[in-house]
């Protein structure tokens, strides 16, 4: 899935969170949740991201590959006990759930998502082509329900 379709589907499920989570700061949680629900795609160059750290994305590509370990649920587990362990528990969480909005999106696209790897190599994908029309028509459902959730929540409407 492309960078912006993760920030708004990323927004949403922080948005989403809220109400079961309760965060201590909700608008630092927020964009947080957002960008981090760019993380997994450290894995490969080629992600808007990715480019942005050229030589420790092409490294983790090389050893670990596009959508491998580094698309599974085991990353934002793992960070989120060491964060917990330096009392960073805000962060872990963030972390966890915008790891989580990250694999449920590339989980809707063709390439899909193997969510246990390296100890289950299946994946589970859906009908999205990365890039493709499908995915334009669900970015911009994503930034209308985004910014209708929003402004709910702001009691706007
Ligand atoms: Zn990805």
């Amino acid at each position: 899935m492309m960078f912006k379709t993760h920030l708004a589907l990323g927004f949403l499920i922080a948005l989403f969170s809220l109400s079961i989570l309760h965060p201590a700061y909700p608008f630092i949680f927020i964009p947080l949740v957002t960008i981090l629900s760019a993380l997994p795609d450290v894995d490969t160059e080629k992600s808007k991201f990715g480019r942005k750290i050229y030589p420790i994305s092409w490294c983790i590509r090389i050893v670990f590959g596009h959508r491998g370990f580094f698309h599974s649920i085991f990353p934002p587990v793992i960070l989120y006990f060491v964060l917990k362990y330096f009392h960073l528990q805000f962060l872990g969480l963030a972390v966890v759930i915008g790891y989580v909005a990250h694999l449920i999106g590339d989980a809707c696209t063709s390439e899909g998502v193997a969510f246990l790897y390296p100890f289950s190599k299946k994946r589970i994908s859906g009908f999205m082509r990365t890039g493709g029309f499908a995915e334009s028509f669900v970015l911009v459902a994503l930034i209308l329900v985004d910014i209708y959730i929003s402004l709910k929540k702001v009691n706007l409407l």
